[in-house]
């Protein structure tokens, strides 16, 4: 079953996601002892695509009144990355014989990541491990061109990054993006985030497709510094990124009462036209949810009106 076909799903729900999306049971244990398909989390909702998440919460607890709730994220116990040791892997046939920007757009984004104000966004969040970082260190990039797939199944993406990777960070706190060349078709989404292990060593991991002409990934981001299709997979590499950050396992460590993380909370609002990188490349790129700056009244607002998105412009 495909993942875009069903618009209730919460983002990191990542309990309710592995269920239906592997039409396995719906425990915790069963995902994690199997590590085969490995929950799919913090999807990147394509524009209009996006869940409706309280709808579903309302119909469920339509009988006793409850008092609003505040919309910050809440802890849940699970580790954070204290940083992220990062790697990209172009995946595709095409990709052999690229002569865009993609591929060096990428490099000096995840370059430019660590220690920029936008990564800082994501520091205030602390796990059983320790705080989220500012730093992350890119390992480059490697392109495989065999025939990307499996936009639709985490286990064929973990599948390509331990293969691709040989040597996974053993701290754990590895990221591997998989850019495809696969459009997104009917998918809802624009890309997700999910964990697992390469030879027992837990790896983080991120799927995107190729968003080039995609009006529903698109950031519109109209500076003529990056091709489209660059700006695009940018958008939604800050999002993913961060949530991987904050949000990286399971037992999760912060989302809402929604199950939405902090990228999904400001998905597809700005905070400014680009977003200047620690290496001065600059993107426009959507902001995270802050607790704090949603608490001082000092961020910009979502989609739902709540002011505590940063994008650390
Ligand atoms: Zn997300």
């Amino acid at each position: 079953m495909k993942i875009g076909m069903l618009p209730l799903l919460v983002c990191s729900g990542a309990l309710a996601i592995t269920a239906t999306a592997q039409g396995q049971g719906n425990s915790q244990t069963e995902y994690l002892d199997a590590q085969k398909n490995p929950p799919m989390l913090g999807i990147h909702w394509a524009r209009g695509f996006e869940p409706n998440p309280r709808a579903a919460e309302e119909a469920k607890e339509a009988k006793p009144a409850r008092p609003s709730r505040s919309p910050n994220m809440t802890y849940h116990g699970g580790v954070i990355m204290p940083t992220s040791n990062t790697q990209a892997i172009f995946w595709g046939t095409s990709w052999g014989s690229y002569s865009g920007d993609k591929i060096t757009g990428m490099d000096s984004w995840y370059k430019g990541f660590s220690n920029s104000n936008y990564a800082k966004t994501n520091t205030e969040y602390t796990g059983s491990n320790g705080q989220v970082g500012p730093v992350s260190n890119y390992g480059g990039h490697t392109i495989d061109t065999s025939a990307s797939t499996g936009g639709g199944n985490t286990s064929t993406i973990l599948s390509e990054v331990c293969k691709v990777v040989k040597s996974p960070d053993p701290t754990g706190n590895g990221y591997y993006a998989v850019y495809t060349d696969t459009p997104r078709g009917n998918a809802g989404y624009c890309a997700w985030h999910s964990f697992g292990t390469c030879g027992g060593i837990r790896v983080q991991f991120a799927y995107f497709f190729k968003l080039d002409g995609d009006a529903g990934c698109n950031p519109n981001d109209t500076s003529g510094q990056h091709s489209q299709g660059l700006a695009a997979i940018a958008n939604v590499s800050g999002h993913e990124l961060s949530e991987a950050m904050t949000d990286p396992a399971s037992p999760g460590a912060w989302y809402d009462s929604q199950g939405a993380e902090n990228g999904d909370k400001c998905a597809w609002t700005f905070g400014a036209p680009l977003v200047t990188f620690s290496n001065g490349t600059q993107w426009k790129i959507q902001g995270e949810w802050s607790n704090a700056a949603y608490t001082a009244g000092t961020g910009y607002a979502n989609s739902s009106g709540q002011k505590g998105c940063l994008s650390g412009k």
